[in-house]
C-alpha cells in the first residue's frame, strides 16, 4: 500500500489548516450567511426515477470531516411509518418465521424504530413505527435515501448537510465529486436546518 497521502487526505489537511489560515472568511461564512446544502431533486439517490442498486456514497467518501457532515435525515411528515420499510430493512433478504425480512439495510445499523402505540403481533400489517436516524452512527452512505423512494418508499429520507458538524469549505469537495452537481449554496435563511434529526431517549 501506497504512503502517499490520498487526495482526500490532502484536501482534509487542507481543509483544517484552512480553519486556522483563513479563519476571516470562514468566520465571515459563519456569520454570513452561506451554506452548502444537498438538494434532494439533484441528489441520485433521492431523484425520483434514478433506480441503481448501489447509493452514490460521494457524500461519505469525499467529506473532509471525518464520518463526513451529511447525515440521513427522515421527514416524518412524510413517512408513511410502514411495518415493512425498505430503508430499514433490507427487502431482498430471506423472510424469517414471521415473515418479515431477516436483515437490516443500513451497514451502521444507525436507523432505529418504535411501534407507534401497542404493536399487535397477529396483525403486523396495522402495526406503525416511528423510524428515526442515530446521527452519531450514520454516515450520509446513501443507501437508505435509495431505497425509500417509490413505489416502494415515500421519498421522506433524504440527505442534509449538518451545519454544525461541516467546516463550510470554501469550495466544498463534496461539491467537487457529485455528479449531478447537487451541492448547492444557499443563503441562511434558505438553508434547511434539520429539525427532524432527534435525538431519542
Ligand atoms: S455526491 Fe451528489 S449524488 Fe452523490 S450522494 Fe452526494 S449529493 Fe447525492
Ligand atoms: S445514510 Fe447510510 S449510514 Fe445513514 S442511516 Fe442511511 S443507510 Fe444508514
Ligand atoms: S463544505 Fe461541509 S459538506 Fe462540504 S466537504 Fe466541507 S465539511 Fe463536508
Amino acid at each position: 500500500m501506497s504512503d502517499q497521502p490520498t487526495r482526500r487526505t490532502v484536501l482534509r489537511g487542507a481543509a483544517v489548516l484552512g480553519l486556522g489560515g483563513a479563519a476571516g472568511l470562514l468566520v465571515k461564512k459563519a456569520h454570513g450567511q452561506i451554506f452548502w446544502q444537498v438538494d434532494p431533486a439533484r441528489c441520485l439517490n433521492s431523484r425520483l426515477g434514478e433506480t441503481t442498486v448501489e447509493a452514490c456514497n460521494l457524500c461519505t467518501s469525499e467529506c473532509v470531516v471525518g464520518l463526513s457532515a451529511v447525515r440521513a435525515v427522515n421527514e416524518y411528515s412524510r413517512c408513511g411509518r410502514c411495518n415493512i420499510c425498505p430503508a430499514y430493512f433490507d427487502i431482498s433478504s430471506a423472510v424469517d418465521e414471521k415473515g418479515m425480512p431477516s436483515q437490516k439495510l443500513c451497514p451502521r445499523d444507525a436507523i432505529q424504530r418504535k411501534p407507534i402505540g401497542k404493536a399487535d403481533p397477529e396483525d403486523p400489517a396495522n402495526n406503525f413505527y416511528e423510524y428515526f436516524i442515530d446521527e452519531d452512527k450514520c454516515d450520509g452512505c446513501g443507501k437508505c435515501v435509495m431505497k425509500c423512494k417509490e413505489p416502494l418508499g415515500l421519498g421522506s429520507i433524504v440527505l442534509r448537510v449538518r451545519y454544525d458538524r461541516c467546516v463550510n469549505c470554501n469550495r466544498c469537495t463534496i461539491s467537487t465529486a457529485c455528479p449531478k452537481n447537487a451541492l448547492i449554496q444557499v443563503p441562511q435563511d434558505e438553508a434547511l436546518h434539520p429539525p427532524e434529526i432527534l435525538r431519542h431517549g
